[in-house]
């Protein structure tokens, strides 16, 4: 089993984290007037790239969500978790 860290709990076993998009991902501005295409592209395509990705995920455990950079071949974690950007992902 992989660890994750949360950067408010420490170390957690992964079954505790889940997994809340590609870092950047931006959620379309004005609900009523985007049209289908656009929030299916939000929704469903995710960047997936091959190697270093940055990512954000939630631990359900305190709630908290927060950045990681994490590599999608071997799944290590990169780099330290940290808080959400000021303004969203
Ligand atoms: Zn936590």
């Amino acid at each position: 089993m992989q660890v994750f860290t949360c950067p408010f709990c420490g170390p957690r076993p992964e079954t505790e984290f889940h997994f809340a998009g590609d870092l950047g991902n931006l959620r379309p501005e004005g609900f009523t007037e985007v049209s289908t295409e656009t929030w299916t592209d939000y929704l469903f395509l995710h960047k997936n790239p091959r190697g270093e990705s940055k990512e954000v995920w939630k631990h359900l455990t305190c709630m908290e969500v927060f950045t990681m950079t994490r590599d999608t071949v071997s799944h290590k974690v990169a780099s330290s978790t940290a808080l959400l950007p000021e303004g969203g992902a």
